[in-house]
């Protein structure tokens, strides 16, 4: 279908989102994000399968977090509200500030102290959110929003908001839209699990409606030092380099554990070493800069991969044909330039004479 005029996913969306015509639509004309044929991971992969990634680097924030903020603040302000409140590992914050900008709502945002990017920090103070850095994580910041909101008449915007899940969810409607049916199998990062939680509903939803014929496998994938829901338990003081995913006690975790059993897939870990290897081979085989947590996906889909799970999880007396397999890249690279420093070689520095310039271009 040939989009013109695009105008967010609310407008794109309405029927199946809890939009009345009273709604006064906050909207950065999020959404519509590319869903990129991963030609180097494809290759990879083998004959019969196909990668495509979710690009939601591309949102007007810089990451998937605006779907459901278009929604979570267009309903705030339907419902009267002045002050809207979240925790933040930083891309909430970054697309609350910005949403609550254009709707002229004042916009709070707890950050765990020290551990958020620069990216998304600079984002939040430009769009004139009060911005406090709690001497905790972000759990302990989530625990206080939590309680303020149940206190206080703010409108708590983290995704335990079910608009936001609501609004979450048109990234599967979009892939679906795509691809005319689920993907086979569908790999995402988990920190506080809203975002597997909203794909889930998305896909049931358009199979309730008769607009797709299956539902995809749902491949959650943790930090290793940040995975409570793979190990069984909170963890106290998550550990990752991937910071949008360092969460100890996800909000949505019974939810995640429901798309996986009911979709037959699992939820793993990967290490910081596969994360940041994944975040490099993005960059330089498929011309994509995402941030370390969305790196997760396909940091998973190569754990996958390396174990034979999709070649194990087809029936093997018939040719693996037409698979395909969509990874969500969350966030976009720029968010956080110092990881970005931090793992490339820096510039080296030579003489201004081209002799110099053409030793190092080499033959
Ligand atoms: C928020 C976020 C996640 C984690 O999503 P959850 O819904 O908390 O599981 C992953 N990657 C990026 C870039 C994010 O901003």
């Amino acid at each position: 279908m040939k989009i013109i005029n695009y105008k967010g996913v609310i407008d794109r969306y309405k029927k199946y989102l809890p939009i009345t015509e009273r709604t006064p639509v906050i909207s950065l004309n999020e959404g519509n994000t590319p869903l990129i044929y991963a030609s180097y991971l494809s290759k990879l992969m083998g004959r019969g399968f196909a990668v495509y990634l979710k690009y939601e680097g591309l949102n007007p924030t810089g990451s998937f977090k605006d779907r459901g903020m278009t929604v979570a603040i267009s309903k705030a302000l339907e419902e009267g509200s002045k002050v809207v409140m979240c925790a933040s590992t930083g891309n909430t914050s970054a697309s609350a500030a910005a949403y609550a900008a254009k709707a002229g709502l004042k916009c709070v945002v707890l950050i765990p102290k020290g551990a958020i990017a620069l990216g998304k920090l600079s984002q939040a103070l430009i769009h004139g959110a009060l911005v406090l850095a709690v001497e905790g994580n972000f759990d302990t910041a989530l625990n206080l929003v939590r309680e303020i909101t149940r206190q206080y008449p703010i409108t708590l915007v983290n995704s335990l908001n079910p608009y936001r899940i609501e609004g979450q969810k048109t990234a599967s409607f979009e892939i679906c839209d795509v691809l005319g049916n689920a993907p086979d199998f569908q790999i995402i990062p988990v920190g506080n699990a809203g975002n597997i939680t909203s794909y889930w509903k998305g896909y049931k939803e358009y199979k309730e409606l008769g607009k797709i014929k299956r539902l995809p496998k749902m491949l959650g994938f943790q930090a290793e030092g940040a995975a409570p829901i793979v190990k069984g338990h909170p963890i106290k003081t998550p550990k990752t380099i991937a910071t949008a995913i360092r969460i100890g006690n996800p909000a949505s975790w019974q939810q995640a554990e429901r798309a996986r059993d009911e979709s037959g897939g699992l939820i793993d870990t990967v290490t910081d070493r596969e994360i940041l290897s994944a975040y490099k081979l993005l960059a330089a085989k498929e011309g994509l800069f995402v941030e370390p947590a969305s790196a997760a996906s396909v940091a998973g889909l190569l754990k996958l991969s390396r174990c034979g799970y999709f070649r194990k999880s087809h029936n093997t007396q018939h040719t693996i044909h037409n698979k395909k397999i969509v990874c969500i890249l969350t966030g976009h690279g720029l968010k956080d330039p110092e990881r970005t420093i931090k793992t490339i070689k820096s510039p080296k520095v030579i003489k201004p004479n081209i002799k110099a310039i053409l030793k190092e271009i080499g033959d």
